[in-house]
């Protein structure tokens, strides 16, 4: 089975001692317009409004930008890890030419069917406590677009309890699915959900917000 793909395509290291909080970013329907089967070529990854300049915001807020999608198109073979590659470098290089402050440090994709049963698709909170982990912990991975899989284990979540506390009071997930607000709500994160086709850009204000705890979920 193993666990998700890992892109490390930032300088972790400056995040390393700096007590920086982590934006937890969905990727279609979020940063850019999601498809109906899958977003699967370069060509078709087509930005949402404001994504760039709102990713831009998050960086000089001092935050860690880390993607968390679910990928089932690689389960289903429809094509393999190796295009993660060439998709997301076509995501960063637009989210660039818009503003070269719009970039994203970390992405991790579970490529799995929800029939796979795997550890991280969401919303398990895996990718996300994954996340932390590669961001503020002493886990070295190469800096690479190749995708490394790194196994994970699922991680155990009150969910009839309360939201437990984020490793960061900060620490934000944005998503425009129940299951990435499960995810966020299983690692404690702030939640805030958007509409897909609008995406980041509706929230952005409210995560900057520092008093803001986001929306309310009951898992
Ligand atoms: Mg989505
Ligand atoms: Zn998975």
């Amino acid at each position: 089975m193993e666990g998700p793909y890992v892109q490390v395509v930032g300088a972790l290291e400056r995040y390393r001692h700096s007590n920086a909080p982590i934006a937890f970013l969905d990727r279609d329907g979020v940063i850019n317009l999601g498809r109906p089967g899958y977003v699967n070529t370069a060509s078709q990854m087509q930005l949402l409004d404001g994504a760039a300049s709102s990713i831009a915001r998050l960086k000089q807020a001092g935050y860690a930008v880390c993607v968390v999608t679910n990928q089932s198109a690689i389960s289903r073979g429809l094509w393999g890890p190796k295009r993660l590659i060439e998709l997301h470098q076509a995501l960063q290089t637009q989210l660039s030419e818009h503003d070269p402050h719009a970039v994203i440090d970390l992405f991790i994709t579970c490529p799995h069917r929800y029939e796979d049963r795997c550890s991280c698709r969401k919303p398990s909170p895996a990718m996300l406590l994954l996340g932390h982990r590669l961001i503020r912990e002493e886990m070295e991975l190469e800096t690479s677009w190749e995708p490394v899989q790194i196994p994970v284990s699922f991680p155990s979540v009150a969910w009839w309890s309360e939201k437990p506390p984020a490793p960061h009071v900060l620490d934000a997930m944005v998503g425009d699915r129940r299951s990435d607000m499960g995810a966020g709500w299983g690692y404690g994160a702030r939640l805030f959900r958007v509409p897909r086709t609008l995406g980041l850009a509706t929230v952005i204000d409210r995560i900057i917000q520092e008093e803001d705890e986001g929306d309310a979920f009951q898992p």
